[in-house]
Protein backbone atom coordinates (compact mmCIF):
# COMPACT_ATOMS: atom_id res chain seq x y z
CA UNK A 1 0.00 0.00 0.00
CA UNK A 2 0.90 3.77 0.09
CA UNK A 3 -0.69 5.27 -2.72
CA UNK A 4 -0.79 8.93 -3.37
CA UNK A 5 -4.57 9.65 -3.93
CA UNK A 6 -7.52 11.75 -4.53
CA UNK A 7 -10.34 9.75 -2.08
CA UNK A 8 -13.58 11.61 -1.79
CA UNK A 9 -15.74 9.28 -0.69
CA UNK A 10 -15.33 6.05 2.17
CA UNK A 11 -17.79 2.86 1.85
CA UNK A 12 -17.92 0.65 4.98
CA UNK A 13 -19.34 -2.30 5.81
CA UNK A 14 -20.59 -2.10 9.58
CA UNK A 15 -20.71 -5.44 11.53
CA UNK A 16 -17.13 -6.95 11.48
CA UNK A 17 -15.96 -4.23 9.94
CA UNK A 18 -15.75 -1.31 12.42
CA UNK A 19 -17.53 -3.47 14.88
CA UNK A 20 -15.51 -6.43 15.96
CA UNK A 21 -17.08 -9.69 15.25
CA UNK A 22 -18.04 -10.57 18.41
CA UNK A 23 -19.86 -14.07 16.86
CA UNK A 24 -18.42 -16.55 14.10
CA UNK A 25 -19.18 -17.05 10.55
CA UNK A 26 -21.59 -19.65 10.04
CA UNK A 27 -22.76 -21.52 6.99
CA UNK A 28 -20.70 -18.91 4.55
CA UNK A 29 -22.69 -16.33 5.98
CA UNK A 30 -21.11 -13.21 8.00
CA UNK A 31 -21.41 -13.01 11.62
CA UNK A 32 -24.20 -10.30 13.00
CA UNK A 33 -26.16 -9.42 15.76
CA UNK A 34 -29.31 -11.53 14.43
CA UNK A 35 -26.58 -14.00 15.97
CA UNK A 36 -26.37 -12.73 18.74
CA UNK A 37 -30.02 -11.99 19.72
CA UNK A 38 -30.65 -15.60 19.04
CA UNK A 39 -27.89 -16.39 21.49
CA UNK A 40 -29.50 -14.74 24.25
CA UNK A 41 -33.04 -15.94 23.19
CA UNK A 42 -32.24 -19.28 23.79
CA UNK A 43 -31.55 -22.68 22.47
CA UNK A 44 -34.81 -22.38 20.28
CA UNK A 45 -33.78 -19.62 18.54
CA UNK A 46 -30.12 -20.49 18.00
CA UNK A 47 -31.32 -23.60 16.01
CA UNK A 48 -33.84 -21.58 14.05
CA UNK A 49 -31.70 -18.97 13.34
CA UNK A 50 -29.10 -21.62 11.50
CA UNK A 51 -31.83 -23.00 9.58
CA UNK A 52 -32.82 -19.98 8.48
CA UNK A 53 -28.55 -20.16 7.15
CA UNK A 54 -28.53 -23.07 5.39
CA UNK A 55 -32.38 -22.26 3.81
CA UNK A 56 -30.66 -19.01 2.37
CA UNK A 57 -27.17 -20.70 1.58
CA UNK A 58 -29.64 -23.42 -0.58
CA UNK A 59 -31.55 -20.32 -2.15
CA UNK A 60 -34.49 -20.72 0.26
CA UNK A 61 -35.75 -17.65 0.27
CA UNK A 62 -37.89 -15.93 -2.28
CA UNK A 63 -39.44 -12.82 -3.32
CA UNK A 64 -42.39 -12.37 -6.06
CA UNK A 65 -40.79 -12.81 -9.05
CA UNK A 66 -38.86 -15.85 -7.54
CA UNK A 67 -35.77 -14.63 -6.96
CA UNK A 68 -33.35 -15.16 -3.68
CA UNK A 69 -34.48 -12.38 -1.57
CA UNK A 70 -32.73 -11.05 1.81
CA UNK A 71 -36.04 -8.87 2.11
CA UNK A 72 -37.29 -12.47 3.27
CA UNK A 73 -34.69 -13.37 5.37
CA UNK A 74 -35.35 -10.12 7.54
CA UNK A 75 -38.93 -10.88 7.40
CA UNK A 76 -38.84 -14.39 8.65
CA UNK A 77 -36.17 -13.58 11.29
CA UNK A 78 -38.29 -10.64 12.27
CA UNK A 79 -41.15 -12.96 12.59
CA UNK A 80 -39.10 -15.18 15.09
CA UNK A 81 -37.70 -12.18 17.01
CA UNK A 82 -41.73 -11.87 17.21
CA UNK A 83 -42.74 -14.97 18.17
CA UNK A 84 -40.14 -15.52 20.68
CA UNK A 85 -41.08 -12.01 22.48
CA UNK A 86 -37.55 -10.10 21.36
CA UNK A 87 -37.69 -7.41 23.95
CA UNK A 88 -35.86 -4.05 23.77
CA UNK A 89 -33.27 -4.68 26.34
CA UNK A 90 -32.12 -7.85 24.38
CA UNK A 91 -31.66 -5.80 21.47
CA UNK A 92 -29.79 -3.24 22.82
CA UNK A 93 -27.01 -5.48 24.44
CA UNK A 94 -26.83 -7.05 20.88
CA UNK A 95 -26.61 -3.83 19.01
CA UNK A 96 -23.92 -2.68 21.72
CA UNK A 97 -20.85 -4.30 20.71
CA UNK A 98 -17.49 -2.38 20.92
CA UNK A 99 -15.52 -0.70 17.90
CA UNK A 100 -12.58 -2.08 16.31
CA UNK A 101 -9.68 -0.04 17.64
CA UNK A 102 -8.63 3.19 15.53
CA UNK A 103 -11.89 3.45 14.11
CA UNK A 104 -12.30 6.55 16.13
CA UNK A 105 -9.21 8.32 14.95
CA UNK A 106 -9.52 7.06 11.60
CA UNK A 107 -12.88 8.39 11.05
CA UNK A 108 -11.61 11.82 12.46
CA UNK A 109 -8.96 11.24 10.15
CA UNK A 110 -11.93 11.31 7.39
CA UNK A 111 -13.60 14.08 8.97
CA UNK A 112 -10.84 16.61 8.74
CA UNK A 113 -9.70 15.90 5.67
CA UNK A 114 -13.25 16.38 4.00
CA UNK A 115 -13.58 13.22 3.10
CA UNK A 116 -17.39 12.13 3.05
CA UNK A 117 -17.98 8.62 4.48
CA UNK A 118 -20.95 6.11 4.01
CA UNK A 119 -21.67 3.12 6.04
CA UNK A 120 -23.76 0.03 4.07
CA UNK A 121 -25.16 -2.66 6.55
CA UNK A 122 -27.76 -5.29 6.29
CA UNK A 123 -28.26 -4.97 10.20
CA UNK A 124 -30.20 -3.23 11.97
CA UNK A 125 -30.82 0.87 11.93
CA UNK A 126 -30.25 1.35 15.81
CA UNK A 127 -27.03 0.35 15.46
CA UNK A 128 -25.87 2.13 12.23
CA UNK A 129 -27.54 5.04 13.85
CA UNK A 130 -25.27 4.68 16.53
CA UNK A 131 -21.83 4.57 14.73
CA UNK A 132 -23.04 7.47 12.46
CA UNK A 133 -23.72 9.55 15.38
CA UNK A 134 -20.52 8.85 16.92
CA UNK A 135 -18.18 8.41 14.07
CA UNK A 136 -20.04 11.18 12.04
CA UNK A 137 -21.00 9.37 9.23
CA UNK A 138 -22.36 11.18 6.54
CA UNK A 139 -24.42 8.71 5.11
CA UNK A 140 -26.09 5.14 6.21
CA UNK A 141 -28.04 2.17 4.61
CA UNK A 142 -29.37 -0.50 7.11
CA UNK A 143 -31.32 -3.17 6.19
CA UNK A 144 -34.21 -3.59 9.56
CA UNK A 145 -35.73 -0.81 11.60
CA UNK A 146 -37.56 -1.81 14.62
CA UNK A 147 -40.27 -0.18 15.94
CA UNK A 148 -40.76 -1.24 19.86
CA UNK A 149 -44.38 -0.99 22.35
CA UNK A 150 -44.42 0.43 25.09
CA UNK A 151 -43.85 -3.87 27.14
CA UNK A 152 -40.62 -3.37 25.28
CA UNK A 153 -41.54 -5.78 22.69
CA UNK A 154 -41.47 -5.44 18.74
CA UNK A 155 -44.26 -3.22 17.55
CA UNK A 156 -43.52 -2.98 14.36
CA UNK A 157 -40.45 -3.24 11.58
CA UNK A 158 -39.57 -1.06 8.15
CA UNK A 159 -37.12 -3.36 5.87
CA UNK A 160 -34.26 -2.08 3.68
CA UNK A 161 -32.97 -3.72 0.45
CA UNK A 162 -29.77 -3.99 1.45
CA UNK A 163 -27.89 -7.02 0.17
CA UNK A 164 -25.80 -7.38 -2.69
CA UNK A 165 -27.61 -5.38 -5.67
CA UNK A 166 -29.54 -3.42 -2.74
CA UNK A 167 -26.08 -2.36 -2.03
CA UNK A 168 -24.57 -1.91 -4.69
CA UNK A 169 -27.45 0.03 -6.07
CA UNK A 170 -26.85 2.13 -2.80
CA UNK A 171 -23.16 3.17 -3.44
CA UNK A 172 -24.05 4.03 -7.32
CA UNK A 173 -26.23 6.09 -5.67
CA UNK A 174 -24.48 7.98 -3.49
CA UNK A 175 -21.38 8.15 -5.99
CA UNK A 176 -23.87 10.11 -8.22
CA UNK A 177 -24.67 12.53 -5.84
CA UNK A 178 -21.50 13.31 -4.44
CA UNK A 179 -20.35 13.65 -7.97
CA UNK A 180 -17.26 11.07 -7.63
CA UNK A 181 -16.55 8.44 -10.05
CA UNK A 182 -15.04 5.21 -8.99
CA UNK A 183 -11.30 6.10 -8.53
CA UNK A 184 -12.01 8.30 -5.81
CA UNK A 185 -13.99 5.69 -3.73
CA UNK A 186 -12.87 2.98 -0.93
CA UNK A 187 -14.60 0.44 0.36
CA UNK A 188 -13.56 -1.60 3.36
CA UNK A 189 -15.44 -4.92 4.34
CA UNK A 190 -15.38 -8.33 5.88
CA UNK A 191 -17.62 -10.57 4.57
CA UNK A 192 -18.68 -12.49 1.33
CA UNK A 193 -21.47 -10.72 0.41
CA UNK A 194 -19.25 -7.25 0.34
CA UNK A 195 -17.70 -8.48 -2.49
CA UNK A 196 -20.25 -6.87 -5.44
CA UNK A 197 -19.49 -3.62 -3.48
CA UNK A 198 -15.42 -3.95 -4.06
CA UNK A 199 -16.15 -4.46 -7.28
CA UNK A 200 -17.94 -1.19 -7.93
CA UNK A 201 -15.16 1.05 -6.24
CA UNK A 202 -11.34 1.94 -7.46
CA UNK A 203 -9.78 1.02 -3.84
CA UNK A 204 -11.22 -1.84 -2.14
CA UNK A 205 -10.34 -3.31 1.22
CA UNK A 206 -10.82 -6.84 3.12
CA UNK A 207 -10.30 -5.84 6.79
CA UNK A 208 -9.75 -9.35 8.18
CA UNK A 209 -12.37 -10.43 5.67
CA UNK A 210 -13.20 -13.91 4.80
CA UNK A 211 -11.27 -15.63 1.30
CA UNK A 212 -14.37 -14.23 -1.00
CA UNK A 213 -14.20 -11.42 -0.37
CA UNK A 214 -10.11 -11.15 -0.62
CA UNK A 215 -10.00 -12.60 -3.67
CA UNK A 216 -12.48 -9.87 -4.83
CA UNK A 217 -10.06 -6.54 -3.17
CA UNK A 218 -7.41 -4.35 -4.42
CA UNK A 219 -5.78 -4.99 -0.44
CA UNK A 220 -6.15 -7.35 2.25
CA UNK A 221 -5.46 -6.63 5.89
CA UNK A 222 -4.72 -9.17 7.86
CA UNK A 223 -4.43 -9.27 11.90
CA UNK A 224 -3.56 -11.55 14.45
CA UNK A 225 -7.20 -11.97 16.57
CA UNK A 226 -6.87 -9.88 19.26
CA UNK A 227 -4.32 -7.48 17.39
CA UNK A 228 -6.77 -6.14 15.11
CA UNK A 229 -6.48 -2.18 14.36
CA UNK A 230 -8.77 -0.57 11.97
CA UNK A 231 -6.24 2.20 11.04
CA UNK A 232 -4.12 0.14 9.23
CA UNK A 233 -6.97 0.83 6.20
CA UNK A 234 -4.94 4.53 6.27
CA UNK A 235 -1.99 3.56 4.48
CA UNK A 236 -3.68 3.73 1.13
CA UNK A 237 -3.68 7.22 1.85
CA UNK A 238 -0.15 6.91 2.15
CA UNK A 239 2.52 6.31 5.56
CA UNK A 240 2.42 9.94 6.79
CA UNK A 241 -1.26 9.58 7.24
CA UNK A 242 -1.18 6.36 8.49
CA UNK A 243 1.34 7.20 11.08
CA UNK A 244 0.38 10.33 12.10
CA UNK A 245 -3.53 8.73 13.29
CA UNK A 246 -1.41 5.92 14.76
CA UNK A 247 0.26 8.79 16.77
CA UNK A 248 -2.92 10.23 17.59
CA UNK A 249 -4.04 6.43 18.85
CA UNK A 250 -1.23 5.78 20.87
CA UNK A 251 -1.34 8.89 22.75
CA UNK A 252 -4.79 8.21 23.67
CA UNK A 253 -3.91 5.10 25.47
CA UNK A 254 -1.40 6.88 27.82
MG1 LIG B 1 -19.49 -7.41 7.99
Amino acid sequence: MGLESNIKLVFADMEGTLFYPVVKMTHGIAPSSWTLMAQDLGEDALTMEENMKKRWKEGGFKNAKGEQSYLEFMRESVQMHQMLGLKKEVFEKAINVPYHPGVKETYEFFKGAGIKTALISGGFKAQADRAQQDLKIDYALAGCQYFWKEDGTVDHFNLNDSDYLGKVKYVRGIMKEEGVDPNQCVFIGDGPNDAMIGKEVGISISFNGCKPLEEACNYNIRQKEGKENFIEVLKVFGGDVYRDTMKTYKSRLE
